[in-house]
Parts: C-alpha cells; sequence; structure tokens
C-alpha cells in the first residue's frame, strides 16, 4: 500500500516549487491506488505565518489535487498538524536518549558562539559533533547526577542525535541512486528543545513511521539532511521508507534557484495563488492561467514522458507518472513556456466559454452584451491569445469607434480616393439586407471590381475608419459584426476626420 505525504510548513506563500513536490506525490498516489497525505509541519513557532495553511489548503484544491487525508480530512493517523501531536516527539526523544543514541546539551548560546568564532578563527567551520561535544556542556560531560538536576529545575536544553564518527553511511535515493556519507562530515542535529517542541528532523522522522508512509518525495534542498533521517531511523529500529529527491527549480537563465525576485523582475508569478499579505505576491490564478494548464506545465519541469508529447490532462500524467522518469538535474523555468501552455488550453475551450469568462471582464468596463455576440468575438481572435483578458487588447475596437487614427498608417495607406471609395462602400452597405460576413464580403468586392478601384487602398481605408489602425481579424468579419448602423457611423466620422489628409 502505497502511502505519500506533502509536508509543508506554514511559512509563507506556498512556492510553485512546492505545488511540484505536492503534484508529483499525488501523481505517485494516484498511479499505486494509494493514499496522499497533508501533514502541515508548524513545529518552528517563530517561522509561522498567519494565513499561510489556508494558501496551501487553497492552491491545492485549485490544482485539483484531492487530499485522502489531511488536517481537514481527517483519517486514522491523526492529528495531521505537528503543533497538535506535540506530546507524541517526546517520548521518542527519551527512546534515543535511554539507547544513548541522543544527549542532553545545556550550551548557551553565548558558548556556542564562542565555539563557533573559535572555529572560524582557525579558518573551520563550526560543527557540534563527536569532536567538540567531548568539551561541551552536556549529560555526556556532566555527573547524571547534575544532568537531572538541571532538567529538573528546568534549565533550558536541546536534545541531540549523537551522531556516530568516522562510519559510512551508505542509503539509496530513488532518483539519486545510491548515497555514501561520512558521518565526520555531520554535526549532532538538535532533535527536541526545552520548550517542548520537536526540531523538523524529530517530528518528520517520527510522523513518517506512524503515519505508515512508504515513500518520501520532496526537494532536493532535503537531501543534505537524509544521512541523519536514515541514521535515525537506524536508532529507532525502524524499517526507512524509500526516498526520492525531487532537481531544483531553476531560473530561467539556469542560474540558481527560482525566487521571487526573478518572477517580479520578469513579470511572472512563482506562486499559484495571489498573496495578500505582508508583502503581496502575484498568482498563476490570478494571472489568468487555467489550473489545468499550470499543472501540466509543472509536472513537465523536472518529469519527462520519455516522449516528445507536452499536453497531459491530470489523469493522463497520473496514468503516465514513474519516479523513474524524473530528472536528476535542475528544471530551468521557462516563463515563455508557461504562457504557452494557457494558449493551448485556451485553444480547448468552447467559444462559450470563453464568452462567459470575457463577459466577465467587460462587465468591470461596464459593457454589457449578449453571449452569442461575444461568441462570435471568441471564435475570432482565440487562436491570437493566451489569457482570456486578452481578448480585450485584441478587440477593444469592437465596443466603441476610434478616438483616433493611427498617424503612421494614415499617412502610409490613406489615399486621395480614399474618401470616395468609402463613400461608394457606404452606399452598398447601406442597401444590404444580409449583413453576415459572406454576404458584405461579396456585396465590397463586387463593388471594388466594378469600379475598378485600388483591393489595397480600400481594405486598408477600411480597416483605418473602422479600428483606427491596420490591425484586428478579417475586416467583413469586423463589418458583420459591427451591423450596419455602427460601420457606417465609423465610415462617415473617418471620412469627416480624414479628408484633405
Ligand atoms: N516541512 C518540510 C518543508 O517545508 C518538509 C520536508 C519533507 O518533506 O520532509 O519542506
Amino acid at each position: 500500500m502505497v502511502r505519500v505525504r506533502f509536508a509543508p510548513s506554514p511559512t509563507g506563500p506556498l512556492h510553485i516549487g512546492g505545488v511540484r513536490t505536492a503534484l508529483y506525490n499525488y501523481l505517485f498516489a494516484r498511479k499505486n491506488n494509494g493514499t496522499f497525505i497533508l501533514r502541515i509541519e508548524d513545529t518552528d513557532q517563530t517561522r509561522y505565518v498567519e494565513g499561510a495553511e489556508e494558501y496551501i489548503f487553497e492552491s491545492l484544491e485549485w490544482c485539483g489535487l484531492k487530499v485522502d487525508e489531511g488536517v481537514r480530512e481527517g483519517g486514522p493517523y491523526g492529528p495531521y498538524r505537528q503543533s497538535e501531536r506535540k506530546g507524541i516527539y517526546r517520548e521518542y526523544a527519551e527512546m534515543l536518549l535511554k539507547k544513548g543514541d541522543a544527549y542532553y546539551a545545556f550550551d548557551t548560546p553565548e558558548e556556542l558562539e564562542n565555539e563557533r568564532k573559535r572555529a572560524e578563527s582557525g579558518g573551520e567551520t563550526f560543527l557540534y559533533n563527536s569532536s567538540v561535544r567531548d568539551r561541551m556542556k552536556n549529560s555526556l560531560t556532566l555527573p547524571e547526577a547534575e544532568t537531572l538536576k538541571k532538567v529538573e529545575t528546568g534549565e533550558p536544553y536541546v536534545i541531540r542525535y549523537r551522531m556516530p564518527a568516522g562510519i559510512q553511511i551508505e542509503f539509496d535515493d530513488i532518483i539519486r541512486g545510491h548515497i555514501t556519507v561520512n558521518s565526520s562530515t555531520l554535526d549532532d542535529k538538535v532533535l527536541f528543545k526545552s520548550d517542548g517542541m520537536p526540531t523538523y528532523h524529530l517530528a518528520n522522522i517520527v510522523d513518517d513511521h506512524l503515519m505508515k508512509i512508504t515513500h518520501v518525495i520532496r526537494g532536493e534542498e532535503w537531501l543534505p539532511s537524509l544521512p541523519l533521517h536514515v541514521m535515525l531511523y537506524r536508532s529507532f529500529g525502524w524499517e526507512a521508507p524509500l526516498f526520492a529527491h525531487l532537481p531544483l527549480l531553476l531560473k530561467p537563465d539556469g542560474k540558481g534557484k527560482l525566487s521571487k525576485r526573478d518572477g517580479d523582475k520578469m513579470g511572472f508569478p512563482v506562486f499559484p495563488l495571489y498573496w495578500p499579505y505582508g508583502e503581496t505576491a502575484r498568482g498563476y490564478r490570478e494571472d489568468g492561467y487555467y489550473p489545468e494548464a499550470f499543472v501540466n506545465m509543472l509536472a513537465l519541469l523536472g518529469w519527462n514522458p520519455g516522449t516528445d508529447r507536452e499536453i497531459f490532462s491530470l489523469d493522463e500524467l497520473v496514468a503516465g507518472f514513474s519516479l523513474e522518469r524524473i530528472n536528476k538535474s535542475g528544471a530551468r523555468f521557462d516563463p515563455v513556456k508557461a504562457k504557452w501552455f494557457n494558449h493551448i488550453y485556451i485553444q480547448r475551450k468552447t467559444n462559450n466559454q470563453l464568452a462567459m469568462e470575457f463577459r466577465e471582464i467587460l462587465r468591470t468596463k461596464g459593457y454589457h452584451y449578449d453571449i452569442n455576440r461575444l461568441e462570435i468575438l471568441a471564435g475570432l481572435v482565440r487562436e491570437r491569445i493566451s489569457f482570456v483578458k486578452d481578448m480585450w487588447d485584441e478587440t477593444s475596437f469592437f465596443f466603441s469607434p476610434p478616438e483616433a487614427y493611427n498617424e503612421e498608417a494614415v499617412r502610409k495607406r490613406w489615399k486621395e480616393e480614399s474618401p470616395a471609395i468609402l463613400n461608394d462602400i457606404a452606399g452598398v452597405l447601406g442597401t444590404t439586407e444580409d449583413f453576415s460576413t459572406e454576404s458584405v464580403e461579396e456585396k465590397i468586392k463586387n463593388l471594388i471590381a466594378a469600379k475598378g478601384y485600388n483591393n489595397g487602398t480600400a481594405m486598408h481605408s477600411l480597416r483605418l475608419v473602422l479600428v483606427g489602425e491596420l490591425r484586428g481579424p478579417g475586416i467583413f468579419d469586423i463589418i458583420s459584426w459591427l451591423g450596419r448602423e455602427e460601420t457606417l457611423s465609423r465610415i462617415n466620422r473617418g471620412i469627416e476626420a480624414l479628408q484633405g489628409r
């Protein structure tokens, strides 16, 4: 039975790298008919941020990643918020103390600082390890009675793991393969503090064990902690889960970890949703991305399907997913590609769906149109847009006549005969009953042919007076949509404004 967990700490908005970790856990769980667990790791009270937990729930929900067991869902191994499991960890810390694999340490911050300075002045980094612990103030150096007295009288302490010296710690990572680390490079990490709270390492291992986690799938930044975690499993005598450490998400130039600053600089979000607290941050949802497009894009940042196929629904991702196809090297984030994914998902929507979304945008601008009118516009511009909000840029001239005419276009395209041509076109359209695109096209083309007008001049002049510049969808589509009255009014206004130019 596969059981995996996403174990974020509520310290701020969830980075898209975190969402990708959640996604891979979810895909792996679904693929193996397993269970996807959401555990909130909030033991570090100093880093707790109000609103962050809610943000995590909402982000997963938006992405369609349904949690099987968690804070809100409940489940047989709860509670799923570590601060509510406080009472559990102490006994496990004590188990290690009893075994001699952990010890109390009473060193004050000043004493530790002095040691650090001493090491640094000798050009070394300070590690509280086997060569240091013997001269520090801890239960290994103090008489037992004194240790007991200190603990009982409430002197501040931490419980440290007693990392053995000079052994080779060997383990496997599904993505990175076999790894060997010499324990002498590791320090005696703090597992428990006298405030009654475990550190990340202890709580994480105990909970993964108690929650029967089979696979730990998490970011590469936790790989350095893995030797300690492996040792903790051994000390407890527990079977360790399998580990898979995911590659980093890199900046667009591939140099270093993707950060909020990169997004701010280059104009893309690095968070799934808008973050409204303190230093605000933009989100993919509010930027107009569809969750399907966002999830599809994220899935391919680090995992490859083994073919060059790029478009996958969540179910298709589940079907194709495997940890073996996760890349070792970092995944470069490409903001242009992100937009491309949304563009593709736009093409999969019906005109009606796009029109419904666009109607909301128009409402905020004070325009109210029937849905069938907007569906026509959606059909005209859908291939050029990556977001529904782009529809406004592509179609704004449909909703109000030009206030000015593009100078350069006028200079290049407005000819002496333009007013005469437009007057003739206005005359023909004035008597045209059927205002379908095909019908107005036929009428106007016949006129141009009969009078021997220059087709380019006619089309450019018409576009200039209807749009104000030389852009937009097919001119006959524009005329058909505007209708007789509006088309004639724009032609007349244009002639008046540009006459003599
Ligand atoms: N709480 C850790 C984090 O915020 C979890 C790491 C893990 O999955 O073990 O990333």
